[in-house]
């Protein structure tokens, strides 16, 4: 066990004195006026810190958790199979449970279409696994001259460099531009362009860009790159690590437009957000580009030394038995109009520009009392979410849009006492 014997000021000083966050200017992590919380528990919505307070925890843990923390069942599931098998090699091994979330992946879409799934451990690996895959596709179908990609402006893919590639966000990957994969960029499906002959896959995040700042596509976006990719023989990535399991309403994004990808990159709520893991799936036709003779090279040499970790997919199991046994998606729909009423009344708010949702997902972009913008460079986001931390709402802004992105499991009362206390944040 922790010693729990310590101080809270204690651990933040070791934190302070040991660890380098992510996304993360240290030197302001490290100012003694913001003392960051340390999380010691979690049930349903709620976190609560080593101080005792309580937090609805409003960007779902960065847009991972799903059913509510500590589920009791995620959690018998995974203690189930730490008792029985931690981890064993993914490469000439594998395991009972890996291979039952497999099957159970492969049923969450249309019969025959996305039938193959590889397994890695995050949603930049997922999105990497593709990336690969796709080139290497081309190679093996003899499409070699097929070798860039195209992606949307404002894109966020994950950060080791393959995805990072594909993102459109330069204050993430304006400083490694120049060692990364062959990319176009466009900001709209209106930009793309009619000739596509060296263009191996387009990657889009469907219905709405996450880190963008919850930005949301035109009705039909998915659709129309559907169509244009398939008059052109180009791959459809699609990106559901955000909007994946639940979280726009349906259990997948791609769903709202009857549109099927020739890859999906699943992670963050794949595990209900208990655990890393991620899965991108393809077709059998791409599948069996790769087969053949050990002395073809047609192997895809890629993978992660926790591919497939028993643990993990028995957590993620658990996570996608538990959509049926509680009806999550059908118990969704109430919740999400109720969301979209408090979203319209919040507007109202002088210091509330505009709101965004799709689904239990919601953008709401800040302003000064008097409606003009605040500088960039006040971090003025930041500032109302340590605001509403001291009225029980837990959350991150993207620049000056405040994230909203609850578990799916937050009841009506929840979804009112976070924007409830956003407004007091704002005032
Ligand atoms: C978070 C995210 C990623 C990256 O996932 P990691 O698990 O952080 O590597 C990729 N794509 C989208 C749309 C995301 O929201």
């Amino acid at each position: 066990m922790l010693d729990s014997g310590r101080t809270t000021e204690d651990w933040i000083a070791a934190d302070r004195r040991v660890l380098w966050h992510p996304f993360t200017q240290m030197q302001a992590w490290c100012d003694p006026a913001l003392d960051p919380p340390v999380i010691v528990g979690g049930e349903g919505a709620m976190l609560t810190c080593s101080r005792g307070h309580s937090y609805f925890d409003g960007n779902s843990s960065i847009w991972t958790n799903i059913h509510g923390h500590c589920h009791p069942a995620i959690v018998a599931a995974i203690c189930d199979q730490a008792r029985r098998l931690d981890h064993a090699s993914f490469l000439g091994g594998t395991n009972p449970a890996a291979i039952a979330l497999a099957e159970h992946l492969v049923r969450l879409f249309p019969d025959g279409t996305l039938t193959r799934v590889f397994y890695s451990d995050d949603g930049s690996t997922a999105v990497e696994v593709a990336l690969k895959m796709a080139i290497q596709a081309r190679q093996l179908l003899g499409e070699p001259h097929r070798n860039r990609f195209l992606a949307f402006d404002q894109a966020y893919h994950g950060d080791t460099a393959g995805a990072a590639s594909v993102g459109g966000i330069q204050t993430f990957f304006g400083r490694f531009e120049g060692m990364h994969f062959p990319v176009g960029r466009v900001a709209s499906v209106d930009e793309l362009p009619d000739q596509a002959d060296d263009v191996t896959a387009v990657i889009v995040e469907p219905l709405i860009q996450g880190a963008a700042g919850m930005r949301l596509w035109p009705d039909g976006t998915l659709r129309r790159l559907r169509d244009w990719c398939d008059a052109r023989g180009v791959y459809l990535i699609l990106d559901e690590v955000m909007t994946g399991f639940g979280r726009t309403g349906k259990m997948f994004a791609c769903e709202h437009e009857g549109v099927v990808p020739d890859f999906i990159a699943l992670a963050k709520g794949l595990s209900g957000g208990t655990l890393p893991l991620a899965a991108t799936l393809t077709t059998e036709s791409i599948y069996s580009a790769f087969l053949g003779d050990v002395s073809e090279g047609k192997t895809f040499y890629y993978g992660h030394s926790y591919c497939g970790n028993p643990i993990a997919c028995a957590a993620a199991l658990a996570n996608l038995k538990l959509f049926e046994s509680e009806d999550t998606l059908a118990s969704l729909q109430p919740k999400i109009t109720h969301l979209r009423g408090l979203l319209a009344k919040l507007e109202a708010h002088p210091r509330v520009a505009a709101t965004r949702q799709c689904g239990l997902i919601a953008g709401i972009d800040i302003v000064a009392a008097d409606g003009t913008p605040h500088p960039a460079a006040a971090l003025e986001g930041a500032r109302v979410c340590r605001q509403a931390m001291r009225f029980g709402l837990l959350t991150r802004p993207v620049l000056d849009t405040i994230v909203l992105m609850p578990p799916l499991c937050a009841t009506p009362t929840q979804l009112d006492a976070a924007v409830e206390a956003l407004r007091l944040a704002l005032d």
